[in-house]
Formats: C-alpha cells, structure tokens, sequence
C-alpha cells in the first residue's frame, strides 16, 4: 500500500514530469484521515500555454500515424494500466475515500478498458461514401482530427472517467491537455508514466493539474484548443457553455443526475433489491448515474420499506483499505458539510430520516470524512431532496399508485440522465422507456455499460453523447470531398 506522506504531483507536459512556471502548489487530502498527504502542482495560463504548444507541435506527427501504430500503442496503455492495477488501486482509493476493493474491481479494470475499447474501435471508424448517381459525381467524407483537445474530469470516478475523455481523443489522431479534478489527481499522475512505458510519443498527452478556476479556466481560454470535452457538474457546465460558446469550440458535456428508481410489484424482488444497495451506495453515493430517488408502487411500499432499511443498517462504513468496508470516506471535508446540509434540511421539507443521517467516527481516523448510509422517506417530489443533486450516500423513497404518477414525477426534475425501471411487464418497458426523459434507462438492471453505446444525458445533464463512435465522431471534424468526373 501507498502510504507515503509527501507525494509531489507534477504535471506531465511533452513526456517528462515537470514542476508548475510559478511554483504554486495545493495541499493533496486523504479523505479516510483528513490529513494532507502531498501536493499538487497548480498550472496557470502560461503552464497551459507550453502544455498547448508541445501539443501543436506533436499534432503534425501524431494526427499522420497510421492507425494500426496508434491503435498498437492505445492497447499497451491498457496494458500498463492492467500491470500496476493493485498499486492504482490503492492509490485511488487513498486519494478519493472509496473502498480499495471497488476501485480494484470497477475503477482501474475500465480505465484498461477504455484505452482497450479505443485501441479497437479506431481500426472499425470509417468513413461514409455517396455516389450522386446521374450526376457522375462521388462524395467521400475525411474524419480529421481537430487538433488540440482539452479534456476536464471530476473526482468521482476518477482514472475511469479521465481515460473515457483521453483515449478517444488521442485514437483520432488528436493531442490533449486533460486535467483531473484538484480533488483527486493522484492516477492521472501515475497515468503519465504508463503512457511513456508504452511509447505514446511526447506532446500527444499533457496532464496538468491545478484549480478548476485557474488551470481548468486556462484550458477553456486557450484559443488553440479548439475542444472540450467536460464531465462535471452542471454549474460548472453552464460556465464552460458560456466561456466556450463565442470561442465556437465544439462541446461535449456530461454533467450531473438526479435519477429515478421506479420498482413495480412485479419485479424480481431480490435482485431489485440487491441491486438498489449498490445504485443508492456505491462509491458512497457518489456517481452521477446512482438511482438517488426511489419510486415503489403502493401494494410493495411497506416490505420494501423495511427490507430496505434492514439492509441499509448493516451496510458497514470503514477506512477504505478494510476488506469489510461497504462504504468508504466522502471525497472532500466540503463535500461532506455539503450532503450533511441536505440531511438537516429534511425535516423542515416533510422529510423522515428512516436511517442513517449521523458522521461516522472511524477509531484511528477521526478526522475522515465518512456518513452513515442515509435513506429519506418523503412527502412529494417537488422537495429539494427529490430535485437537487445531492451526490452522496443518500436516497429518498416515495410511494405511488399509477404508471402515470411515477412518469411524471421521474421527469419532473430539471435532470435527465439516466432512469432504472424494475418490472417483468414488457408493454410498461416499452411505453416507459419511450417516455422516460433521459439518456439511458436501464430495465432489470443498473449502471451495465456496453462501451458501444452512446452514453450521455438530456436536459440539465449534458449535451453530446460519449461512447462507441459518438466520441470518435466528437472527437473528428467530418469534411465532404466531392469529386465530378467525365
Ligand atoms: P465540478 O464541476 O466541480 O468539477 C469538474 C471538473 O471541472 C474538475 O476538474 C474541476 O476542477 C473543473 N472545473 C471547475 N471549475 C472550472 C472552470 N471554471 N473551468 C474549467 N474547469 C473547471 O464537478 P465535481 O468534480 O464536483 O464532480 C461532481 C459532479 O460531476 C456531479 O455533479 C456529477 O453528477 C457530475 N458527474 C457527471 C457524470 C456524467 O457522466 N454525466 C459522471 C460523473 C460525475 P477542480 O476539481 O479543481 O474544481
């Protein structure tokens, strides 16, 4: 295990690792002690400014490699990743509060993945072709790629979703400047050093590090990086929009979830319930897909109820490395203040605390950011509990009678991402997945991904979609060549 006391976290610009022009640094925290355990380089404009030109310069070499080279050296990455998966995941977890055991099952295994899935699905992009037949005329479509692209991510999950921006991104043939959250930089550090071992050439990769509002800003300014592809929250969302907008950069942006879990009585009651402990708790609550409102028809509210809350109470919260360990610490000191403000609030909203709702005090950390699970019964969807994106280790439960109550209050939000239906009626799946509003419903199941599929949310959630192509054709400028002939 990882326990150094004093990491220093350079920024990893044209292949080597380097300290910021300014020597600014921030304090890295554990969240499972509290304590500082490093520090982390804070870019400013000019750090963004030498990142960017080793990143033009690489382009020219970078954006002409064959694709067979790109995808060969996209595939030892994932190798890489796969090689150090028990030190990454400690590392992970040390850096952001969850579980060692989840971020060794689910977090490193699909930032593997993705370089993996990249790696491939470049050898398959191709491009379209139309004969204007009676015009002897022939359209073939470029895919280009764009030039510079900047890849922003949050703390969440955060070597999983730093690769799903990066590796499609540098498989088209672009070079990158991404940023981790300041939150938790810590394996997109030691991402650099695999991409060296695996030969991806300097200046195709920068990582800089540093505050959203003055590294991130830099990135969004830099008139030379001509995208931006930002998984986030929807404030900083709105922000980026505006700053980019007259910039004309092209966008992708996954922002946050308030989704519904809508449980009929006709489901597999175990699995469903199963299932529901990990979409309300997994990565303490903090994933932006987390079924975070759960609906139940009126005739199994109340076995739910209990059932639920049994399971909930045994739920063990531990300092991440502990095997028994269900749930580990929160991210940040602030983002705890910030759960625990909602949970205070419930009571004046109509809100019940059915369990849960107190910090756990971990002997030996004491000053870690942990929270009990917290389960909510309320009132009516219009609560701030049901339409403010909580991202935490809490979830409201509700009742309802009809198929057209649990619609509208599942789309009543400003939301979209994602929805979780339990039922075995294959006419209610149909009618409810083409009325649902969000960008993926899952039926009998939750957060199954195929990286095929396009991934991304409507309303307040984003705009553009990630995944398969949809990020290849994101990450490409499509240009029509139409050629007469005689
Ligand atoms: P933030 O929006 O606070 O931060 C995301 C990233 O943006 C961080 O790297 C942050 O840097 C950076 N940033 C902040 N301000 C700026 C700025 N002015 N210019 C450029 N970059 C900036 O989100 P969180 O990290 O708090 O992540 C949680 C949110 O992410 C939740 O809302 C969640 O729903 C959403 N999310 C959405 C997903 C999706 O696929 N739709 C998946 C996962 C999470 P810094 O950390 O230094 O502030």
């Amino acid at each position: 295990m990882n326990t150094q006391d004093n990491i220093i976290i350079q920024n990893y610009s044209n292949g080597s690792y380097k300290n910021p022009q300014s020597n600014a640094w921030i304090d890295n925290y554990e969240p499972a002690s509290g304590k500082v355990y490093g520090k982390i380089a804070n870019s400013n404009a000019q750090d963004i400014q030498e990142a960017t030109a080793f990143a033009k310069a690489a382009f020219t070499t970078w954006s002409t490699t064959t694709i067979d080279e790109r995808s060969r050296i996209l595939l030892k990455i994932a190798d890489g990743i796969e090689n150090r998966l028990q030190e990454l995941a400690e590392a992970e977890s040390r850096d952001n509060g969850k579980p060692v055991s989840l971020a060794k099952n689910v977090d490193i295994p699909r930032a593997a993945s993705n370089f993996r899935f990249f790696g491939h699905a470049i050898t398959q992009f191709a491009s379209e072709s139309h004969e204007s037949v009676g015009l002897q005329a022939i359209n073939f479509t470029l895919r280009k790629p764009i030039g510079v692209v900047g890849c922003i991510s949050p703390w969440n999950l955060p070597l999983y979703l730093f690769t799903w921006k990066i590796a499609p991104a540098i498989a088209a043939g672009n070079c990158v400047i991404a940023k981790p959250s300041e939150v938790t930089p810590m394996t997109a550090f030691l991402l650099g050093e695999i991409c060296t071992e695996a030969g991806l050439p300097p200046g195709v990769l920068n990582i800089m590090h540093g505050l959203g509002t003055t590294t991130g800003q830099a990135i969004l300014e830099h008139p030379e990086i001509k995208a931006i592809s930002f998984t986030g929250g929807t404030k900083t969302g709105e922000h980026i929009a505006r700053t980019c907008a007259p910039k004309f950069k092209k966008l992708s942006l996954e922002l946050g979830g308030k989704n519904p879990n809508i449980i009929f009585t006709d489901c597999d009651y175990d699995l469903m319930l199963n299932t529901t402990i990990r979409s309300s708790f997994a990565n303490q609550g903090q994933i932006c897909l987390c079924g975070s409102r759960i609906f139940v028809e009126r005739p199994l509210y109340e076995k739910f109820k209990k059932d639920f809350i049994t399971r909930v109470k045994g739920l063990t919260v531990a300092h991440p490395a502990s095997a028994k360990a269900k749930l580990g610490a929160l991210v940040s000191k602030s983002h705890l203040e910030k759960v625990q403000s909602y949970i205070a609030q419930a009571p004046e909203e109509g809100g019940i605390i059915l369990c849960g709702g107190n910090q756990v005090i971990v002997e030996g950390y004491e000053n870690g950011y942990y929270l009990e699970p917290t389960v909510i019964e309320v009132q009516s969807n219009s609560c701030k509990l049901n339409q403010e994106e909580i991202f935490g280790p809490v979830v409201t439960i509700m009742p309802f009678d009809t198929e057209e109550d649990v619609l509208s209050y599942a789309n009543d939000v400003t939301y979209g991402l994602s929805a979780t239906l339990w039922t075995k009626d294959i006419d209610r799946t149909m009618r409810m997945s083409n009325t649902l509003q969000a960008g993926i419903v899952w039926v009998n199941t939750w957060m199954m991904r195929d990286l095929r599929t396009p991934f991304g949310g409507v309303k307040a959630s984003g705009v553009g979609r990630e995944g398969g192509f949809e990020a290849l054709r994101f990450c490409t400028e499509p240009k029509n060549v139409c050629i007469k002939y005689t």
